[in-house]
């Protein structure tokens, strides 16, 4: 699925900017916060400590983690993951 990185990078910004304002949306719709119980993505139950420790929380860890590293490595480059393996 290496599709081409520069593509991504290119819509970064937007990504960015999309972000923010979701999250501003979420906040004025949901001032306190509510925390699915079930992973939106997966479906997977999300922890009840999770969902303490980040009010709105939507997203099991393993989702989140899958997010924030495809748009880290957008932003970037993130193959240490990669290397460290390879040493196996
Ligand atoms: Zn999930």
């Amino acid at each position: 699925m290496a599709v081409g990185w520069a593509r991504d990078g290119a819509v970064q910004d937007q990504i960015d900017a999309s972000v923010q304002d979701a999250v501003k949306l979420a906040r004025s719709r949901l001032p306190h916060g509510e925390s699915l119980t079930h992973c939106k993505e997966c479906g997977n139950i999300i922890p009840d400590a999770r969902r303490k420790a980040i009010p709105g929380v939507w997203l099991c860890v393993e989702c989140q983690a899958e997010l924030e590293a495809q748009q880290t490595t957008s932003a970037g480059y993130n193959r240490r993951g990669s290397k460290d393996s390879q040493l196996k």
